[in-house]
């Protein structure tokens, strides 16, 4: 079966960058087809926030059969449960493959609002210290933008989101346009004020600065406390595409959202040298499609927008669309984490938390920013924060009777953890290609991925615990335990830099505005475009990169450009 329509503009992906696309586009006027691979998502059907333990089959402890079976890699996740399984791709049906020796932890989401749905939130904004990096390191290639490019895209995006955080004017981490903080809580408190004294200001303790609003904000309503976000949010109190920019989209009437709509690849016209539309796949009806646009936004994620070019080649690009560079699906990278420490802070035993905060502190870089490390570039950031032990510590400790259940009642003392993100460099070496042998349950040949660790990012590792239980000392904190877990990549779940931004079509896929070189009107806007890594979490740069494009898009488009 074979179905030809047009619009103005097609979007591949409905999750954290789909979405702002999809809003960006219709807003300005253009029919706007949204494709995504996933079901629909109906939030007073599928959110369950406020299910409680009791009143789930495996009491939140979660389908162990499933996850085994079904759900191997995803399950790893520490926001994947019971009730959020249904937010996680199949790896049944969605395989991938790996070098052996090199291991990649892919976490996915395939329903529309994609990892939107259970992202943790967090929200930095990136500076020159991140822009300039590559250029200053003589390594991979410079930026095309700095951070006066990107600023007025970061208002933009966080006026519509809604960020609550502290100012604190520091050049490394440039302050969002903030709604009120949440508030740290006692244990918090007592470690920030040890390290101003300890660290003259060089290292800070901050409260997260999250896409969580502390007030109603656009026709969404404040955060309630209530806590798993990861399974939805009935209030639209956190940001996704499902809460806020899809409805955005919706509210112009130009928008068509077609789930269930697997784009198999891009459709390229050599006599006009333009993509001409997608080949897609319904997942329900397991027929092929084909739609036409003018523009074409893929926003479906780093990896998967790749597969899409890798699985478009034609006699002029036989090694993937937009390959004219050969480093489409290179420089991989994923941010470095869990090097960090944890420890008691005494006293406050008699105070307690309110309500169930969706955030935790933050720690912006201090490495290589005043001074230079000897043993490292670039730097990392910890989040973490301070809770009271509940009654789940009666497990590890020992005791028996009515008197210990009592005791255990109680909450327990305020334990502390830092846990850091490290930048990840970019390294041709780390990239995916497709693995002809393996195709995932609608025929598409899926990525292999080959990933791998640096000595930089091992000693940025290291250096996170050392650093850790330094700031849990100055903070008298007792029973420090420094650790490093040596996760794979892929498990920050920050996978970027496929289709690189760059200056000069030889060494990059994309241009400044995320338009891509060989084919104008055609332009990925998700992790691939970026440059180099950071050590923030990425998701408000590739939003604000997003709108950018669009803006751009539109524009070249009305002067007859695309
Ligand atoms: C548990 C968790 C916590 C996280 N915490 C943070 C955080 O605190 N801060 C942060 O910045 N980032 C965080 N992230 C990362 C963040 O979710 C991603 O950076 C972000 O969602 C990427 O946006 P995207 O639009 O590229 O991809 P996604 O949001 O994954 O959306 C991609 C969409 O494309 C669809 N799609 C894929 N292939 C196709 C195809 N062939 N055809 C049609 N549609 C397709 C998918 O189904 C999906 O809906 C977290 C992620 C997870 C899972
Ligand atoms: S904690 Fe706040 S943001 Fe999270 S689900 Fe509850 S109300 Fe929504």
């Amino acid at each position: 079966m074979k179905n030809e329509t047009s619009y103005d503009a097609i979007v591949v992906g409905s999750g954290m960058t789909g979405g702002w696309a999809a809003k960006e586009l219709t807003e300005k006027g253009l029919k706007t087809l949204v494709l995504e691979a996933g079901r629909p998502i109906v939030p007073e059907q599928d959110y369950v926030e406020h299910v409680p333990p009791w009143e789930m089959k495996f009491r939140g402890l979660g389908d162990r059969v499933t996850a085994r079976d079904n759900q191997p890699i995803q399950s790893r996740c520490y926001a994947w449960d019971e009730l959020t399984s249904k937010f996680f791709v199949s790896d049944k049906e969605n395989p991938y493959t790996t070098d052996p020796s090199k291991p990649f932890w892919w976490i996915r989401g395939r329903q529309v609002g994609g990892r939107s749905i259970v992202w943790g939130r967090q929200t930095y904004r990136w500076s020159d210290l991140d822009f300039e990096a590559n250029l200053h390191d003589a390594i991979a290639i410079d930026w095309p933008i700095r951070y006066l490019d990107i600023a007025p895209w970061y208002d933009y995006v966080e006026e519509f989101i809604g960020i609550s955080g502290e100012a604190l004017g520091l050049p490394q981490l440039p302050d969002s346009k903030f709604l009120p903080p949440m508030q740290l809580n006692c244990a918090e408190t007592v470690v920030r004020d040890a390290m101003a004294k300890h660290f003259g200001g060089d290292r800070v303790l901050t409260i997260g600065r999250a896409a969580i609003l502390t007030k109603d904000h656009g026709g969404r309503l404040a955060c309630h406390y209530c806590g798993p976000c990861e399974r939805g949010c009935i209030t639209r109190s956190y940001f996704s595409s499902l809460n806020a920019t899809l409805p955005a989209a919706e509210k112009t009437g130009r928008m068509t959202l077609r789930p269930h709509s697997v784009v198999h690849s891009v459709i390229f016209d050599p006599r006009t040298r333009r993509a001409s539309g997608v080949r897609v796949i319904d997942a329900v009806a397991r027929a092929a499609l084909e739609f036409r646009a003018r523009i074409i936004f893929l926003c479906a994620s780093a990896l998967e927008s790749v597969r899409i070019l890798l699985n478009s080649s034609t006699p002029e690009f036989p090694n993937g669309l937009a390959n004219s560079s050969g480093e489409l699906g290179h420089n991989l990278m994923d941010h470095i984490k869990a090097g960090g420490a944890r420890g008691t802070i005494s006293g406050n035993e008699n105070r307690t938390m309110i309500g169930r905060r969706p955030n935790g502190i933050y720690v912006p870089r201090f490495r290589n920013v005043k001074t230079r490390q000897a043993e490292f570039i670039r730097g990392y950031g910890f989040e973490g924060g301070a809770n009271q032990q509940g009654w789940q510590r009666g497990i590890a400790q020992a005791g028996f009777g009515p008197e210990f259940k009592k005791s255990l009642r109680q909450p327990g003392p305020w334990q502390f953890t830092f846990l850091g993100y490290g930048e990840c460099l970019p390294n041709h070496n780390n990239y995916v290609e497709l693995d002809k042998e393996k195709v995932d349950a609608y025929g598409i040949p899926v990525v292999k991925i080959h990933c791998a660790w640096g000595e930089n990012e091992i000693a940025l590792r290291k250096d996170m615990s050392i650093a850790a239980a330094e700031m849990l000392a100055a903070s008298g904190a007792r029973n420090i335990e420094p650790f490093v877990h040596d996760y794979p990549p892929g498990f920050s779940i920050h996978e970027m830099g496929t289709a690189r931004m760059g200056r000069d079509p030889k060494t990059s896929v994309l241009n400044s505005f995320n338009q891509v070189h060989d084919i104008k009107n055609l332009f990925i806007t998700d992790g691939g475009a970026m440059t180099s890594s950071s050590c923030v979490n990425p998701s408000l740069t590739y939003m604000a990169l997003t709108a950018r494009a669009c803006d751009y898009a539109v524009e070249q488009l009305k002067k007859g450009e695309l």
